[in-house]
């Protein structure tokens, strides 16, 4: 690389380095706020930067600033960047659309799957986990708008795969995650997330043996706070942190 280009990588990083740290505070003031305003109780809101696309230079600069959770779409780019990734005390969560067939690779390289939506990918983390002598995390992803295109179990459908997942040993129930159709108005996405919360109530409350609901995983960059306000208790952030995605 000549000098001219080192140097305007360098400043490219450091100007990007201080926008993810200024995106960084207002997103933890904008939670605090939301969370302060809420009517409904669901305890402390969780972070989660979504790094999918991200390099890990970058990642690990919002890790040093304090992001102990981290969300990746993909099985293989995350194997692909995580030995690059400062990842001590650090949690990360598989967020995309999993197939049975990579559920090998990713199982002991994350601690959550947020994005089971099958009793055939549960049961394939199963095998998977037992085989490995770990618990894998699981959380159950609803399509709460119906819609053909998005992945996530239909509503009607979501007790009784809870019941068939919760017989599977090496996994564990800890709640739900959804990604409602994209809204016009704050009002009508507001009303998504409140359907979502009240299923994860619904079925907290008929306190099957082996589902833990603790965690209602929903809001991204342009709902968080609105999720919040229907009572999400973990939100998933990525471009309001890193930046626009470049694919
Ligand atoms: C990409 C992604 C996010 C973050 O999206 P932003 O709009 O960039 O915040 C959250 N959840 C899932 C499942 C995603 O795929």
């Amino acid at each position: 690389m000549t000098e001219k280009s080192l140097n305007d990588l360098e400043q490219y990083r450091t100007q990007r380095c201080r926008s993810i740290e200024d995106n960084y505070k207002e997103i933890l003031d904008n939670i605090a706020r939301a969370t302060a305003k809420r009517n409904v109780e669901n305890g402390d809101v969780k972070f989660m930067a979504v790094t999918k696309t991200v390099e890990p230079y970058f990642i690990n600069h919002a890790l040093s600033l304090g992001v102990d959770l981290i969300g990746e779409n993909r099985v293989q780019e995350f194997l692909g960047k995580k030995p690059e990734l400062n990842l001590d005390g650090v949690d990360a969560h598989l967020i995309g659309h999993l197939q049975t067939n990579k559920v090998k690779q990713i199982v002991g390289e994350v601690s959550t799957i947020q994005s089971v939506d099958s009793l055939k990918v549960a049961q394939e983390i199963s095998k998977v986990s037992q085989s490995r002598g770990l618990t894998t995390n699981v959380l159950v992803e609803v399509n709460i708008g119906d819609e053909l295109s998005k992945s996530g179990i239909e509503q009607n459908e979501l007790t009784e795969l809870c019941h068939e997942i919760a017989e599977l040993p090496g996994v564990k129930v800890e709640g739900l995650m959804a990604i409602p159709p994209i809204c016009e108005t704050s009002a009508e996405v507001r009303g998504f997330f409140a359907e979502m919360y009240k299923l994860f109530i619904d079925i907290s409350s008929k306190k099957i043996d082996n589902i833990y609901m603790q965690i209602l995983s929903m809001g991204m960059t342009s709902d968080y706070e609105d999720a919040i306000l229907e009572g999400a208790n973990l939100v998933r952030v990525g471009s309001g942190l890193f930046g626009a995605r470049i694919y």
